[in-house]
Formats: structure tokens, C-alpha cells, sequence
């Protein structure tokens, strides 16, 4: 599914190099020339990503389109401009995480901590968030159009037009968030904390 505008990709984000296995059309992971589902020794490649990721020069715009990374430890981890879009980060740990401009379209990261993490322009667009703690977070100018933010945390998080439109956040919680030019538009936002925000949102055709 289409979802983001292409000039980001274009200006943002690695070009998308084709798998060389024939006849496959996913896109290479990092420097291996394989997709995801080609290379052979997932586990091996799954901690050179988190190795790379948390060393000091990190793993800036790499294209990691569609790998597991569930539970994997990357507190404090730079990934920003890389293209994590249907990349599995169910439980990971990405407190403190740079992920600036990062492209995670689609991505699953129920149940992770992206706790005090950098989100500046990211896209999670149509990305699965159940139970995702953005406490802290630094989300400005972020696409969260038509994900699934239930019961997502976003306590005293920079939310500084950010886009939540078509999105599902019943339970979450935005208490102290700033929300200054956030916008919500046919969000759903059943049983969410919506107590001492700070600023100005656009509330339009929200689902309450
Ligand atoms: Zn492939």
C-alpha cells in the first residue's frame, strides 16, 4: 500500500535495491544483496544489525525493510533515515533510540519501549502500537496516519504536529503530552487520557 508521500522517500530514505535472487522483488537488507526471507542466517544478521545500530557511528540510512528484530535490545540505538517498513519489533527496547526521519510504515511494535527516543519526522504510518511506550519522546512533525495506538503511552511526549488521522488510540494515554498543532482527525480516542495536555490539537471528526 502506497502511504507516504514519494519525494520523502526520494529525499530521505536508501534507495530500495531489488533482492538478487530471481524473480523476487523485495528489497535488499543492508549490504547483503538478499531480502529478509532470502538470507540465509537470520539469527546472524539480526545481531549484526544490533551491534552496528548500537556502536558509536550506528546505522544511519539503511534499508532493513521487513526484518525481525523482536525483542531485540537497542536502547540508545541510531537508526534515523533507515527504512525499517514491515520490520517485526514487538518488545524491543528502543529507550533513548535516534530514529529521526526514520520510514517504519507498516511496522509491528506492540509492546516496545521507545521511551525519551528521537522520532523527529518519522513515519509510522499504518504501524501496529499496542501497548507502545512513547513516554518521553521527542515525536515531532510524525506520521502515525492510521496506525494502531491502543493503549500506547505517549505521557509528556513531544507530539508537536503530529498526525494521528484514522488512527486507533482508545486507552492511550497523552497526560502532560504537548500536543500543540496535533492533528486528529476520525481518530479514535474511546477511553483515552486526554487530562492536562499541553497546547493547541486540531480535533476534527474524532471517534470518542
Ligand atoms: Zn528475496
Amino acid at each position: 500500500m502506497k502511504f507516504c508521500l514519494d519525494t520523502l522517500k526520494t529525499e530521505c530514505l536508501p534507495p530500495r535495491v531489488p533482492c538478487r535472487e530471481a524473480n523476487c522483488t523485495n528489497p535488499a537488507i543492508w549490504d547483503t544483496g538478499l531480502c529478509w526471507q532470502h538470507y540465509s542466517h537470520p539469527e546472524e544478521l539480526r545481531q549484526r544489525i544490533v551491534a552496528a545500530a548500537t556502536s558509536k557511528s550506528g546505522l544511519l540510512g539503511v534499508c532493513l525493510v521487513g526484518v525481525d528484530l523482536a525483542g531485540a535490545d537497542l536502547a540508545g540505538a541510531q537508526l534515523s533515515y533507515s527504512d525499517l517498513s514491515h520490520a517485526c519489533l514487538q518488545r524491543a527496547n528502543l529507550r533513548g533510540a535516534h530514529l529521526d526521519h526514520l520510514m517504519a510504515e507498516g511496522a509491528d511494535l506492540s509492546d516496545a519501549d521507545l521511551s525519551d527516543a528521537s522520532l523527529l519526522f518519522a513515519c509510522l504510518g499504518l504501524a501496529r502500537c499496542g501497548k507502545t511506550r512513547f513516554t518521553n519522546a521527542k515525536a515531532e512533525n510524525v506520521n502515525f496516519v492510521g496506525a494502531s495506538l491502543v493503549g500506547a503511552d505517549f505521557s509528556n511526549a513531544k507530539l508537536f504536529y503530529s498526525r494521528f488521522a484514522g488512527a486507533d488510540c482508545s486507552g492511550a494515554c497523552f497526560r502532560g503530552a504537548d500536543l500543540e498543532r496535533a492533528i486528529f482527525r476520525a481518530t479514535r480516542l474511546r477511553d483515552a487520557d486526554m487530562s492536562a495536555y499541553q497546547g493547541r490539537p486540531i480535533m476534527d471528526r474524532v471517534i470518542w
